[in-house]
Formats: structure tokens, sequence, C-alpha cells
């Protein structure tokens, strides 16, 4: 394997080694050093106490508590270094630290306790200590569990999402026992914080693999706990007389997000959960054919408690609930202008290119062509309407030119003029344009 270790990487090993300690780049690092992937984020285990570690490192360097240094970096797009003394515990998922942090001797304690084998070898410019055989599982692409698997994920459940969350931003299998073990433990899964199972699902989904994600949480039985709404929609049918639809709702959902080509993990997951209403309101008339009448509705509820549960930022459930009550928006030919703009306020100006990207996702995974003339006539039409203003702060004058214009103080008054003139440009009766603007202006003297 080839790699090269940065001069500012090797300059705080050679620090360390000159004052006699041992120091290793671990974790994250080590392997994405080896996948031959660019590194931003350094970690170091050192058998040097925290206090060591700042008199070899300096003034620059910071005590961040449980035993790690960080240390400012001057390398463009590096993070601070980490410099951590041995461990031998990784991990608190109930959030309670031990009073005291005990110490580990060796690189060996430290690399024992780590959560995955590619994730448990400790590097210098001259060896890479591996006892767990982290090189023979990356050339597998593997993620295997560092010692008892069992042990492991019930010591911390957060390692299962972990697990998920690296095979697919790595594209790698979990190894049998592993997927086995995260099998039998997966209920134990809402044991930790919300948050935390958030930010691995955040991760699953920005991923490149974000439908393998979700397929491993699955078959691992850790969706059923974290997301049972999408869980209950595989096996929900859709195939019927006069519905383009063939796959069941889940494997739609799925099929969806497979093809959604957003980098942004809310619109992927608005693309995931977008049909979440529909096993509540799935109903079979006697000429079979089935309905899922006012599903966006249902759906925005339920989106709306999933955003509480995991605990998204408010920005973040905002978007995802738009996305989820106007998926259904119709891109019919005989709509009114008007129609269209409303159709943009409710769904925000800022989300319309993901609303249209998540329409074209599910088209595809309805087994649809991705567009139709209509989709393509409604989005020019989009652009169209888009030049109109939508509120009177889309006037090409401000209040300032009508003080100025009229020789007005500021009041009322100046809001009702802009509204006025907002409101012939709404009725095209005045262009969206500075100088006809303040024309008009000068008539209401
Ligand atoms: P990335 O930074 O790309 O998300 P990472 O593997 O570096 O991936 P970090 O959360 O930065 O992940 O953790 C750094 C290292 O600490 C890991 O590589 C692993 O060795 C160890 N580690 C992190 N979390 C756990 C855990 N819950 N149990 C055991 N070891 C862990
Ligand atoms: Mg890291």
């Amino acid at each position: 394997m080839h790699f090269t270790i940065p001069d500012e990487v090797g300059g705080v090993i050679a620090k360390f080694e000159k004052a006699g300690f041992e120091i290793y780049i671990v974790g994250g690092a080590v392997r994405d050093l080896l996948m031959g992937k660019s590194v931003i984020d350094w970690d170091f285990a050192t058998n040097a106490t925290p206090d060591e570690s700042q008199k070899v490192l300096g003034k620059d360097s910071y005590h961040q508590g449980f035993g790690t240094v960080g240390l400012p970096t001057q390398t463009e797009g590096f993070k601070p270094f980490e410099i951590t003394t041995y461990r031998i515990e990784f991990g608190y998922s109930d959030k309670r630290r031990p009073d005291k942090v005990a110490w580990g001797k060796t690189l060996e304690e430290d690399l024992k306790r780590r959560d995955f084998t590619i994730n448990a070898m400790g590097l210098t410019k001259v060896k890479i200590i591996d006892p767990h055989g982290g090189q023979k599982d990356l050339e597998k692409k593997l993620i295997r569990a560092v010692g008892g698997p069992q042990e492991r994920f019930a010591e911390d459940t957060l390692r299962m999402m972990r697990a998920v969350r690296l095979a697919a931003e790595l594209n790698f299998k979990i190894e049998k026992k592993t997927l086995d073990a995260i099998k039998a433990n997966s209920t134990l899964i809402n044991k930790i914080a919300r948050e935390r199972i958030r930010d691995e699902l955040i991760k699953i989904l920005a991923s490149p693999n974000p439908h393998e994600g979700v397929l491993h949480l699955r078959e691992t039985g850790l969706l059923i706990e974290i997301l049972p709404e999408l869980e209950k929609a595989f096996g929900v049918e859709q195939k019927s007389p006069q519905r383009h639809h063939i796959y069941d709702v889940g494997t739609h959902c799925l099929l969806s997000l497979k093809h959604c080509q957003s980098t942004d993990p809310i619109v992927r997951f608005a693309t995931l959960i977008h049909d979440i209403g529909k096993p509540q309101t799935y109903k079979k008339m006697p000429n079979g054919v089935i309905t899922f009448y006012n599903h966006e509705v249902v759906g925005t509820r339920i989106a709306k408690r999933i955003a509480e549960r995991l605990r998204f930022s408010n920005e973040q459930a905002r978007k995802l609930i738009k996305l989820v009550r106007w998926h259904q928006f119709s891109v019919g030919e005989t709509q009114t202008d008007k129609a269209l703009r409303r159709f943009i306020t409710r769904v925000g100006v800022e989300n319309v290119e993901d609303m249209l990207e998540l329409r074209r996702a599910d088209r595809l995974g309805s087994g649809a062509r991705e567009t139709s003339w209509r989709t393509e006539e409604f989005k020019k039409r989009l652009i169209e309407v888009q030049k109109q203003p939508f509120t009177i702060h889309d006037l090409k004058i401000t209040g300032n030119d009508v003080m100025k214009v009229l020789g007005i103080k500021p009041g009322p008054k100046i809001g009702e003029i802009l509204e006025k003139l907002f409101a012939e440009v709404v009725d095209q009766k005045l262009p969206n344009d500075k100088k006809a603007q303040l024309t008009r202006l000068k008539e209401l003297e």
C-alpha cells in the first residue's frame, strides 16, 4: 500500500519520539490513508499523559478533557490535531463518563477497545501496528468488530449504527458474525441518545450509498426500531388496475431514494419517506383499485413526528415537512399562473428545485420515465412566473425610493404605496422594472 504522511503530521510524531514517548496515528485517519483517501481529521494515540503531551507540543496546545490534547494546524483544510492518551474505554452510550479516566499502558490495549478492525490500527512513518487484521479487512472490504461482536455491541449500541454508516460510506459489507450480532442486539438501539442515532442516520443518507445503507438498517432490524413508520410500508401493495405502481410502498420509497440525485441528506430523507402516509390511508375498492387518499397530509404528520423524535433542527424539519406535504403537486397544463405561484409560495422558492428532484426520483422509483412533456412545460412555466415578484420586497423599488420621490416621512403610507404597485405588477399592469416603477411613483405625487 502506498501513502504519504504530511510533514505537519510527521512533525508531531517526531516531537513525541524525540521526547521519549510513543505516538501513533490512529482511527479513521489510518483507515482512510490506507484506502488512498485524503485525510483532514488526524487523531493520535500516545503513552504520554495529557500534561506531558502539552509540554511536548508547547503553548499552542490545549486540554480538551477526557485525555485529549488539541493542537491547531497550519496545513490547509486540516482540522485541529487530537492527541489522546492510550485509553482502555471507548464510547459511553449512556452518556455517563467515569469520574476518573483510566489510561492504558500500551497501544495494543487502546486498539483492543476500538470498534472495528479497520479502525483499530496504529501507524507511524516506519511501521504499522495491526493486531486485529485491519489491513486484510480493508482489502476484503469488510466491517468486522474487534473482539467478540456480541459483547462489543451490547456494551455500546451506537456501534451498530456506526457499522451500517461505515459500510454505506465506504461501500463495504458487514462481516457475517458482526452482522448476526447486530441482528441479535438491534432492539437495544434506542438505549442511546436520539441525537446520536440522528447523526449516524444523516451520515448514512449523505453517503455515496444511502439506499444500501437503508437496506442494511432493514436487514439488521435497526430500521424497525428507529423508523418503524417506514418498516410498515414494506409489503403494502399498490399494484392495481388503472394505477402505474408496480412495487409495494416500502420498495418504491427505497427505489426513489436510489434515484435521488440531490446530495442534501434532508432531500434524500424526504424522498425516502415521501409516501410514509400510505400504509394508514390504504383502501381497496370493490373493483380492485387501491387508493391512498390524502396520504400526503397524513404523511406530513408522520414526518413531523419523526423529525421531533430524531431531534432534527427546526430548519431540517421545516424543509422535510414541506417536501413531504407538497410532493403530490400537479404539473397539469391547465393550471393558472396564480396556481403555480401558490405552489412556489407553499414549497418555498428555495425548495422548488429539490421538490422537482423528489418528483423525478419518485417517477423513476415507480418504474416510470424520468419526466414527461407536462413536467417539462411545468418547469418552464415555473421559471416564467418567478420573473414576477412574490412580495413587495421583490419590487425593483424600495421604501427609500418612495420617500425620496414623494417627499414623505417613514410611516404606514410607504407600505401601502408599495402594496399598490405590487398589485399592479402582479396584474401585469406595471412591469417589474426600476425605471417604470419610479415613473409610476411620480404619477402618484
Ligand atoms: P469519521 O471521522 O470518518 O466519522 P472515524 O472512524 O474517525 O470516522 P470517529 O468518531 O472520529 O470516527 O472516531 C475515531 C476512532 O475512535 C474510530 O476510528 C474508532 O477507532 C474509535 N471509536 C469511535 N467511536 C467508537 C465507539 N463507539 N466504540 C469504539 N471505538 C470507537
Ligand atoms: Mg474521525
